[in-house]
């Protein structure tokens, strides 16, 4: 069984994307070394709150196969104090749970926010004296109260649909209305399960949680979904697909791949067995600013993918490398997986020029 110390070298090794894959029994362990840890043994409470969004979030955490929900919640035993789609009470046996916690007769641990936060009365839960509650002043009571303010999806970590051009009802992120609190933001339209279920053993686990200039793991959200995608090599070669079906790299279809720092086309999706870029392509959803340009319109070339992309070199690693050992690495790493996955690209399937 690993360590948390074990563990965070092995995240900080392999990658994330492999350590829930190997690791999965050993996360399950460090949620349970988490609640023993915990003062007086008490379960970790939690709290789940739904903006404006769609609950795609909470089907993509059902999704999860190991650990998968039952696990998380009753193994780990964290006690789901409200989380309106999946509690079993309801009408003021629900708002009770919310009310004793701004009230400060019960605790709260963990905030978790879906979907992105309208302003005033466009998004209201439950009612206090026959009056509707705006879902602003609950995430400002309980997220104030919480140990740790997690953001799942993209609507909660950068406001998302509901927040795009011209935001008619004001929606904001987590980390916007919680200004003074660390946000741990885990993007994506969904997120994938496995990044929420890592995140949540870390932030149990009391570990370190490297966060990048918008709030993401580093862990996971280091490197560009276009530099692990089995189309590269199409890409390399300006082999590009004339429709979303292909065959060829989809970029000029629209995908944004080159745009969007996530694990996905590495740890894939649905147990391993797809990702976006093949279906349809990437639109860069786990990135600030989405869904407005640059990232749309979705089914259009991106006006300005910077030139090193032309190279098959991740720009925003290479952007964000400190030093000329570091970018040389870079290069490196990129003519590595350009030729691996030109390979197997070329495997998969015939293309057109
Ligand atoms: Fe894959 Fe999209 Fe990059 Fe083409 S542009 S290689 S489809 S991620």
């Amino acid at each position: 069984m690993v360590n948390r110390r074990d563990f965070l070298k092995i995240c900080a090794a392999i990658g994330t994307a492999a350590t829930i894959e190997l690791y999965s029994a050993d996360i399950r362990d460090i949620f349970t070394q988490a609640i023993e840890a915990h003062a007086q043994g008490d379960k970790v409470r939690l709290i789940w709150l739904a903006g404006a969004q769609d609950t795609g979030c909470t089907i993509s955490l059902l999704q999860g196969s190991d650990p998968d929900l039952i696990d998380v919640l009753t193994k780990f035993r964290i006690q789901l104090d409200f989380h309106q789609t999946l509690m079993i009470p309801e009408g003021e046996a629900a708002m009770k749970r919310l009310k004793d916690v701004v009230e400060d007769k019960s605790r709260v641990d963990v905030l978790i926010m879906e979907g992105a936060i309208p302003e005033g009365y466009f998004c209201t839960v439950g009612e206090i004296d026959g009056q509707p509650v705006p879902i602003e002043d609950w995430v400002k009571q309980i997220g104030g109260r919480a140990k740790y303010n997690i953001a799942v999806g993209q609507c909660a970590a950068y406001g998302g649909i509901p927040a795009a051009k011209p935001n008619p009802t004001n929606c904001r992120s987590l980390s916007e209305v919680l200004p003074d609190k660390t946000v741990i933001n885990i993007p994506g339209c969904p997120p994938n399960p496995d990044w929420m279920t890592l995140t949540f053993a870390q932030a149990l686990q009391g570990l370190p949680i490297e966060l990048d200039e918008v709030g993401r793991p580093t862990a996971i959200f280091k490197e560009t979904v276009h530099s692990g995608c089995s189309l590269l090599g199409y890409y390399e070669e300006g082999v590009f697909a004339k429709t979303l079906d292909g065959p060829g790299c989809l970029y000029k279809v629209g995908c944004k791949g080159p745009l969007a720092r996530a694990d996905c086309t590495v740890r894939r999706w649905n147990q391993g067995l797809n990702s976006c870029t093949t279906a349809g392509g990437c639109k860069a959803c786990v990135e600030k600013g989405w869904p407005d340009e640059p990232f749309a319109p979705f089914y259009e070339e991106a006006a300005d993918i910077p030139p090193s992309a032309a190279l098959g070199i991740d720009p925003i690693l290479i952007a964000g490398a400190a030093t000329g050992a570091a970018a040389v690495g870079a290069v490196a790493y990129a003519e590595h997986r350009r030729r691996k996955h030109k390979k197997e690209a070329k495997k998969e399937t015939g293309a057109e020029q």
